[in-house]
């Protein structure tokens, strides 16, 4: 069989997950939280698993209830932007994953180009090839991984059908300004191409800053895809359950594929994930996640300084990059590959998440972890061996 992606092997999520089995090392490599979602979001699920009448399919675009909810949410913490329309703009979908994948076949034609910022997490390449569609990738510049648009706007062309961008940004934690907005709108003017938003962090915009979605900005909400995750909000994310807000013929688009995809969400997480929205109409738990995460950030800081790591700078998101020149000039594989089974820590190395395999010479590390896990982790990345 001739692979559709010969380049292409297991994800280095799964293989860093799998070498800290085996090796026993502390997983800060794949981005998941060490705590469980909410006590009352667990009970709710628990509820509607052993309630009858939730088993069977839900309505293809989401529940009518969650949607609602998620709109409401929305329309009261992005006050400058339109309540989204619950029936015509929001697609409930199994994680951004799917999301993600569903934008991409339901716009891109074989020989359209897709403007790919790299660092990029690692599904956009694989899966705007496998619609025949032609990544075109800038690199975002370091150490602060925020956009240089001139070379954005120099890479879109008339061939350009979509551009994606990630903020807060995996790996870096980088953020979007009104700036940068600002500056992707005026690149996209005057193009056909549309926008694809993956805002699963939207709500982890850490020091004050307020966070910035892409719908927030007229020009670029009338053309673009906007995704989160509940995985991400809700510390679930084996639930897998995420979301895409759009404008209603961006919304018929991706519905024709998503319901040919998966049709429909599981339907008990759904009613749980309502009853919670429903139950919070203040949005305490999406307005407290900033400084949950920003407390984590500076405890893990807090434990490395004067180490040697060479900490960047996290605007945003669950993960810290880190500089080791001070310990070793291996390459940041093989780097990462010693960290777990000599120091006892697993990370990912950077270049997994460059198409080229370029290496800034940082690892990542997740800090959605319990303070006993980033205590012991930083016990072990302080005293090598
Ligand atoms: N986009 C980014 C930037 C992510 O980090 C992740 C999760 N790792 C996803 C999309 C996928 O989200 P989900 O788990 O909801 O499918
Ligand atoms: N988004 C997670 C990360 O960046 C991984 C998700 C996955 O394993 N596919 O670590």
């Amino acid at each position: 069989l001739s692979s559709k992606l010969p380049d292409i092997g297991v994800s280095i999520f799964s293989q860093m997950t799998l070498l800290a089995q085996q090796t026993g090392a502390l997983n800060l490599a794949q981005g998941f939280p060490d705590y469980d979602p909410p006590l009352a979001l667990r009970e709710a699920l628990a509820r509607h698993a052993l309630a009858p009448g939730s088993h069977q399919y839900a309505p293809m675009p989401g529940l009518p209830r969650l949607r609602q909810a998620i709109a409401a949410q929305v329309g009261r913490l992005q006050t400058d932007a339109p309540t989204p329309d619950p029936d015509l703009e929001v697609t409930l979908t199994a994680g951004a994953t799917e999301a993600l994948y569903a934008v991409l076949a339901a716009v891109v034609r074989p020989g359209d180009e897709v403007l790919v910022l790299e660092p990029a997490y690692d599904l956009y390449g694989p899966a705007i090839r496998l619609q025949g569609g032609l990544p075109r990738y800038v690199r975002l510049p370091t150490p602060h991984f925020r956009p240089d648009w001139a070379a954005v706007r120099a890479a879109v062309s008339a061939r350009t059908r979509l551009v994606i961008v990630n903020t807060p940004h995996n790996p870096s934690g980088a953020v979007f300004g009104a700036e940068d907005w600002d500056a992707l709108a005026e690149v996209l003017a005057g193009t056909d191409a549309l926008l694809l938003s993956d805002e699963v962090y939207e709500h982890l915009v850490f020091d004050g800053v307020p966070p910035r979605s892409a719908r927030q900005h007229p020009a670029l909400r009338a053309r673009a895809f906007v995704l989160s995750s509940f995985g991400k909000t809700y510390h679930a994310t084996g639930w897998k359950v995420g979301y895409c807000l759009a404008p209603p013929a961006l919304t018929t688009e991706l519905r024709r594929v998503h319901q040919f995809l998966t049709f429909a969400v599981s339907t008990p997480t759904q009613h749980a994930l309502a009853d919670v929205l429903e139950a919070d109409p203040t949005d305490g738990h999406a307005r407290g996640l900033a400084s949950f995460y920003q407390a984590k950030r500076d405890e893990f800081a807090q434990l490395l300084a004067g180490s040697g790591w060479d900490l960047l700078p996290v605007p945003g998101g669950y993960f810290q990059l880190a500089g080791y020149g001070a310990f070793s000039r291996k390459n940041d594989l093989a780097f990462a590959e010693e960290l777990a089974r000599e120091w006892g820590v697993a990370v990912v190395p950077v270049s997994a998440f460059y198409h080229d395999g370029y290496d800034p010479g940082l690892v990542r590390f997740c800090f959605a972890k319990e303070p006993a896990t980033l205590q012991a982790a930083a016990a072990r990345l302080r005293r090598p061996g």
